[in-house]
């Protein structure tokens, strides 16, 4: 029992709720429960959301991946892009870190990761982009 997908799109923010979507409809072949689906769904956004906002700082013309795959009820799920990169991964993880000066910005994106999912693993090289790899 396993299974893999891949999609790509534009780092439109559209695209935001599409790859939610897009990851469950996949994931649906597991038959999960509302609450997993819902965890899945939000760890994704906040990974996708980081790929447009810092990697490609908002611009809606490039590229994000997400890969998908399942093992019996193991889900591994990551988001790739060729954006800017992350100088120290370690640093950005620690919740309430940001980069941003916005103020709706928290640097809660990996803590939320962190806890919707069993694993969160980030790596990057900057200038040429970030591969976040989740399971659960
Ligand atoms: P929030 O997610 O709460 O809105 P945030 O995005 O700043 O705020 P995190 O998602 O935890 O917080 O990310 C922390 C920091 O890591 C970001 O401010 C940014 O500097 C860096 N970062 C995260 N993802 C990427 C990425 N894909 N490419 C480049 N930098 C990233
Ligand atoms: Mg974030």
């Amino acid at each position: 029992n396993s299974n893999e997908m891949k999609v790509e799109f534009a780092s439109n923010s559209l695209n935001e709720a599409f790859a939610r979507v897009a990851v469950s409809a996949f994931l649906s072949q597991l038959d999960p429960t509302v609450d997993e689906l819902y965890d899945v769904k939000m760890a994704v956004s906040e990974a996708v959301t980081n790929s447009i906002i810092h990697g490609y700082n908002a611009d809606p013309n490039q590229l994000i991946w997400i890969k998908c795959t399942y093992e019996g009820r193991m889900v591994t799920i990551q988001v790739i892009d060729k954006g800017k990169g992350i100088k120290d991964v370690d640093e950005a993880m620690k919740a309430l870190y940001t980069t941003s000066e916005d103020d709706e910005r928290a640097g809660l994106g990996f803590t939320v990761m962190q806890s919707m999912m069993d694993q969160v693993q980030v790596d990057s090289e900057e200038g040429k982009g970030t591969c976040v790899t989740m399971t659960k």
